[in-house]
């Protein structure tokens, strides 16, 4: 029991948990080693309302606020850093942007099937030659009439093969300044010149789907710009700040995931005649994964409570995504190293999960850009 939580937290905390003990954890090592996105675990998740959890009653959602959201990503990713992946992908990156932004109409087009878990959503922000630097975008939407007609490419982008709709940035001209005038526009993926590849060979979260997106004249009505097409570039600095807190969140899960394989494994190993876990350099392995746990978790529970009071939550969300990222990193090491040899073994399941805790110090901005983004919330 966890005294921190509200009751309703507590209750999505049991039944997540209890879902991803059955329906994720077993199969995890599997998808992983067939890079299997599993499509039909999405399906149930959608029927216990998680792909809505963060959102109102009035559009499909559950109601629930970010903490219990957090708490999801958690628990998903305990069992699975793939799935979690995806999981958080599709609330904060397709989903959230569109609740946010987007007006009456897109919202009941696009976001309520999402949040009753009928359709999945994705986001188009990286480019081969714009990644951290993301103002740098070259695809381009180009008005002709009533449409744009977009050109271009995205690479890496989460769910987009299952999406029904993937929100794109493109420049659509230049400020006064010369700068890029940066416009989010929701893109359907069926759309003639839309071509969606998944041909990537991933080091972890292997039950993520990735994909290379390719734009040929996609023409889309302008109806589609979400929110203002001047600020499509502070729109997704928002919904990055959000997407944050669930990458820390999904750190966290991978890392809890590791260090109960560790400290069960610790009690069990005998060597000199003892079990490991009676030597020191051990227990203080462990001691300090677990502090370190719960510090992370505490800064994630924080930068998701200043966003749902409606506060700013821009560097609190970096320093939990920052530290959990890192500390996951270091708990997934120290958790091999605890195993051993039998760590260095994928039939022990501990590798994959430093794999998979890899990529939460790259993506929705690096670990650098993190560091970046504090300094300027300090007034550097
Ligand atoms: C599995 C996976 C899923 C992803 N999903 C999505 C998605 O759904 N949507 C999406 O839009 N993107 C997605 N991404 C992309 C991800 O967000 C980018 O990889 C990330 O933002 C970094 O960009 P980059 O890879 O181009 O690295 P680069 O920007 O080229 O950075 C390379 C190195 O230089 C450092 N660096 C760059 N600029 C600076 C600076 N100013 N100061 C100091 N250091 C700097 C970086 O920190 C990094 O260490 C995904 C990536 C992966 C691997």
């Amino acid at each position: 029991m966890d005294f921190s939580l509200t009751k309703e937290q507590q209750m999505i905390k049991e039944m997540v948990r209890d879902f991803a003990e059955k329906e994720i954890a077993p199969y995890a090592a599997k998808w992983d080693e067939e890079a299997h996105f599993p499509l039909d675990v999405f399906r149930k998740m959608g029927e216990l309302g998680l792909l809505g959890l963060p959102f109102p009653e009035e559009y499909g959602g559950a109601g629930g606020d970010t903490i219990s959201y957090a708490i999801a990503v958690e628990e998903i990713g305990r069992a699975c850093g793939g799935t979690g992946l995806s999981y958080a992908a599709a609330v904060s990156l397709g989903a959230s942007p569109i609740y946010y932004f987007g007006t009456e109409e897109q919202k009941q087009k696009w976001l309520v099937p999402m949040a009753k878990g009928e359709t999945l959503g994705a986001f188009g922000l990286t480019e081969p030659n714009a990644g951290s630097d993301a103002g740098g975008t070259r695809t381009t939407a180009v008005l002709d009439g009533d449409e744009y007609v977009i050109n271009g490419e995205k690479c890496w982008i989460t769910n987009a093969q299952y999406a029904r709709q993937v929100i794109v940035t493109a420049v659509t001209g230049k400020d006064a300044r010369g700068k890029n005038i940066i416009t989010a526009l929701i893109v359907p993926t069926d759309s003639p010149g839309f071509t969606i590849r998944s041909n990537y060979d991933k080091m972890g979260v292997r039950a993520s789907n990735t994909c290379e997106l390719v734009f040929e004249n996609v023409r889309v009505p302008k109806e589609n710009v979400l929110g203002d097409p001047q600020k499509g570039f502070k729109q997704f600095l928002y919904t990055l700040d959000g997407g944050r807190i669930s990458i820390a969140a999904l750190a966290v899960g991978i890392a809890q995931a590791a260090f109960e394989k560790a400290l069960q494994y610790a009690k069990e190993r005998v060597q000199f005649g003892q079990s490991i876990s009676k030597f020191q350099a051990i227990q203080f392995k462990l001691a300090d994964m677990a502090m370190e746990i719960e510090l992370a978790r505490n800064m994630v529970y924080k930068a998701a409570w200043l966003k749902d009071q409606g506060k700013p939550f821009t560097k609190e969300a970096s320093f939990a995504k920052l530290f959990a990222s890192e500390m996951g990193f270091r708990v997934c090491n120290q958790a091999i190293q605890i195993h051993g040899g039998y760590g260095y073994m994928k039939e022990y399941g501990v590798e994959r999960h430093l794999r998979d805790v890899k990529l939460m110090e790259i993506g929705e901005g690096t670990s650098e850009i993190q560091r970046l983004v504090i300094a300027r919330q300090l007034g550097c």
